[in-house]
């Protein structure tokens, strides 16, 4: 198996000549997959199928996606860094990595944050490594990645496990080796005959001869099921947890893709209009490995988890069949669900579902694609509190349309519905969904912001001629004083109290989570 090189193509060097010597046992070995350390103070949630953003309450979120890559190379030394996990700071990771001398340095990166994730591709490249980055929000801006960083050698984007793989055994002219499951997953995937050449890597973004080249678009694994189940015990699950989560605790990624229109949705640029979704007993399988592994909360990650009710049955009937006790959460949207499927979901476990809500205003959800009613929302959470299940809702500020009027309608719909937690946070268009073209076009975005601003904690990154920037800050922080203070919360009765009792209102104004 030499290493292969495309006729009439100048494949780019992946590796550099300084490479320190390697045994014949490290060829086609040695990928090390990364979550980088979050800048000094925070901590960063960096997720394949999700935006990235910052932490809620130290949430250390799984890295189910780095799970799922390493799952794709069964046969080879692999190591995982969650940096984030282990509250490693890079002079630790860059350490780790010239100990470990990977072939390959795969690293997840976050927009707002990514000259900082991408600190380690010097400490990868001096240890002899291929570097490549993946993230749902490279896929737009791949482009722009490899012109601005010299050091990062190919951009992953779509869905990365096969891209990967086809990347890694083309480089290094391994593919007979493939373990059959993995070889059958490929050829399903990516039907052009093997050998495979850089250019033909579905998905891929790299270098010839200095100038950077867009593969064609990634083709989307035909049956999830044919995935193997994420290596979640090369991650550190016992460091894993959540404002209610406690540890060790996972992510199952039941699906992928919504046929929604939503047009602020980050499954626009990996999944388009597409949807998938695993067999239960494909799920059911990973559940138990997961209480092997001493797991003793999952997360249920799709982009819409009760988008096949058929599959969430069964899922739950099997859980409770099998009498398997793992408590576990998911988020989906209000209309998906009925009263039935949630008392299944409650005997089996469900313990909180995450109800993306957006917003109090049925004009402004019609108009953002998420063709949703209040109405829906308000049912599904008093039947999911007869269920026994506990509701938290997530609500946009700043969405296409907002006016004072909307935002009224939406803090009052929060403080109104029997949540046990409410987040709040502002929209932002991020490259490769509608919103960032109408943003574009319309010109909403702040002078000077960009798409690595794309942080919905803040600052704003769009004003409206009706609701400027600023006033959508303003609305944030008031969202969250009224959701703290409504009738009924700790906090409201305490306001109320310090109302009666003169000198308590210094105290409210320093503890209050709004100040
Ligand atoms: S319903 Fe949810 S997953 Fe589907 S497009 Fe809308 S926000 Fe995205």
């Amino acid at each position: 198996m030499g290493r292969f090189v495309a006729s009439g193509e100048t494949e780019r060097q992946p590796f550099p000549a300084e490479s320190p010597a390697r045994s014949p046992e490290e060829r086609c070995t040695g990928l090390l997959f990364i979550n980088p350390p979050s800048p000094e103070g925070e901590t960063w949630v960096r997720c394949q199928h999700r935006a990235a953003q910052r932490a809620p309450d130290g949430m250390v979120w799984p890295q189910v996606a780095l799970a799922q890559l390493a799952a794709l190379f069964p046969e080879r030394r692999l190591h995982v860094i969650d940096a984030n996990a282990r509250r490693l700071g890079w002079a630790d990771v860059e350490a780790e990595v010239r100990r470990l001398r990977p072939r390959w340095y795969v690293t997840q990166v976050a927009g707002p944050i990514l000259e900082h994730d991408l600190r380690g591709l010097a400490a990868a490249k001096e240890a002899g490594a291929a570097t490549v980055a993946f993230g749902p929000l490279v896929t737009p801006v791949a482009h722009e990645l490899l012109r601005r960083f010299p050091l990062l050698d190919y951009v992953l984007c779509g869905e990365p496990e096969v891209a990967l793989r086809e990347l890694v055994d083309t480089v290094e002219g391994c593919w007979e080796a493939r373990p059959p499951q993995i070889r059958a997953l490929c050829e399903a995937t990516t039907p052009e005959p093997w050998p495979h050449t850089l250019s033909t890597v579905p998905g891929l973004a790299w270098r010839r001869e200095g100038e950077v080249i867009l593969n064609r678009r990634p083709a989307l694994i035909p049956r999830l099921d044919d995935l193997p189940l994420p290596a979640h015990h090369l991650l550190p699950l016992g460091s894993y947890c959540g404002p209610a989560t406690q540890a060790p605790a996972a992510v199952v990624v039941t699906g992928r893709g919504c046929p929604g229109e939503c047009c602020f949705c980050l499954k626009h640029v990996t999944y388009r209009q597409t949807a998938r979704v695993r067999s239960p007993e494909h799920i059911f399988e990973e559940l138990l490995l997961l209480r092997s592994l001493g797991v003793r909360h999952v997360y249920m990650q799709a982009d819409l988890f009760t988008l096949c009710r058929d599959q969430v049955r069964d899922l739950c009937r099997l859980i409770v069949a099998e009498g398997l006790k793992l408590a576990w959460s998911c988020s989906t949207r209000a209309d998906t669900v009925d009263e039935e499927l949630l008392r299944l979901m409650a005997a089996a476990h469900c313990q909180r579902i995450t109800w993306a809500l957006e917003s109090g205003s049925d004009a402004l959800l019609w108009r953002a694609g998420k063709r949703a009613h209040v109405a829906d929302a308000e049912q599904a959470v008093t039947w999911a509190r007869s269920a026994g299940i506990s509701s938290w809702a997530s609500f946009i500020i700043g969405l296409p349309g907002e006016t004072g009027d909307t935002l009224r309608q939406t803090i009052n719909l929060a403080k109104r519905l029997s949540l046990e937690r409410a987040t709040f946070e502002l929209a932002v268009p991020r490259p490769g969904t509608p919103f960032w073209e109408q943003a574009l076009s319309h010109h909403w975005l702040r002078p000077g912001a960009s798409w690595r601003e794309a942080d919905p904690a803040g600052p704003a990154v769009i004003g409206y001629p009706q609701l400027s920037a600023a006033r959508l800050e303003s609305a944030l922080e008031r969202a969250y004083r009224e959701w703290a203070l409504r009738p009924g919360s700790a906090w409201g009765q305490l306001r109320r109290l310090s109302q009666s009792r003169p000198g308590w209102d210094l105290g409210m104004q320093m503890f209050s989570p709004a100040s």
